[in-house]
């Protein structure tokens, strides 16, 4: 019998430890096993990793990256309501699972972490963005994680894997592919989760490149795509006005026609407009 075996079921252990759903904390929980098990198995070879999962609640999706083989699963919660019940899967899983109490946006989980370190998380929205930007931004390439494995809004998703031409393109997808290979692994419908959240869901699977896509700075390229997308309506040469009085003239030099608008041109187009805005 694996260890997985022995644990209750986690319909049973969100009633034992009386862990209703708040949706303060975000919380829509996913409590079939075999879909936790495929999301975990999106995540890669597990065996070698420590994993970094944020908001494990019940632990549905943590029982999954153990049982995949994770090395060790480091696990950090905000609501102390969970701590018991994750508590149980450490002791089915001797030595291989940390749990760690706090807020996910003011720890530093790195103190718990060995390298090579995979990140897999079902988290709350507007968490999840924000930890996603800064898992992007990091001051040094590459960055600790190897892979981010996250649950998303469908909608937020499609953001991250957006192509120019599309109302989904913008800052989210020029951070994510600059320096990733992200995409969208699976969908999942609102009936999944419990509570069912309203919209649907999907997971994205975003594996770190050795070396930025295209050469760039990184605060160059952040500050000019941030000016870009703040005024998507307007042609660039308007909307980039306040970076650069000569903004036509290095726009052309990098190739780009100053009548765009910043959801037609391409990250290439992008990093070569940041470096000419470099020079
Ligand atoms: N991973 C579990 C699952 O798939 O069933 C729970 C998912 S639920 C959408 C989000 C989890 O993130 C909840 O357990 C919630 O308490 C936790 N959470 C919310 N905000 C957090 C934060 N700032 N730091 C750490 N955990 C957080």
């Amino acid at each position: 019998m694996s260890a997985i075996d022995t644990l209750p079921p986690l319909r049973a252990v969100i009633a034992s430890h009386q862990l209703s759903a708040r949706k303060s904390l975000g919380q829509n929980f996913l409590l079939d096993l075999n879909l936790t098990a495929k999301i975990a198995r999106q995540a890669g070879d597990l065996t070698e990793c420590d994993v970094l999962e944020i908001g494990p609640g019940p632990g549905g999706l943590t029982r999954g990256l153990l049982a995949e083989g994770a090395r060790r699963v480091v696990a950090l919660e905000k609501d102390t309501r969970c701590i018991p019940a994750l508590e149980e899967i450490s002791a089915a899983y001797p030595g291989r699972l940390e749990i760690v109490q706090g807020d996910a946006l003011e720890i530093d989980p790195l103190t718990y972490l060995n390298a090579p370190i995979r990140i897999a998380a079902n988290l709350p929205y507007n968490v999840g963005t924000e930890l996603l930007v800064r898992w992007l931004t990091p001051p040094d390439w590459p960055p600790f994680w190897q892979s981010l494995t996250l649950m998303f809004q469908r909608e937020v998703a499609e953001r991250i894997v957006a192509q120019p031409g599309s109302k989904a393109y913008g800052r989210l997808a020029i951070l994510s592919q600059w320096r990733t290979d992200a995409r969208i692994v699976l969908s999942l419908p609102p009936e999944a989760f419990t509570p069912p959240p309203k919209v649907s869901s999907a997971v994205v699977h975003l594996t770190a490149l050795a070396e930025p896509r295209y050469p760039a700075d990184a605060q160059v390229l952040s500050r000019v795509v941030a000016a870009a997308f703040n005024q998507r309506r307007k042609m660039l040469r308007a909307a980039l006005k306040g970076v650069t009085p000569d903004i036509e003239d290095r726009l052309r030099a990098a190739g780009i026609q100053p009548t765009e608008r910043a959801e037609q041109v391409s990250l290439e187009a992008f990093c070569a407009l940041a470096r000419e805005l470099a020079r």
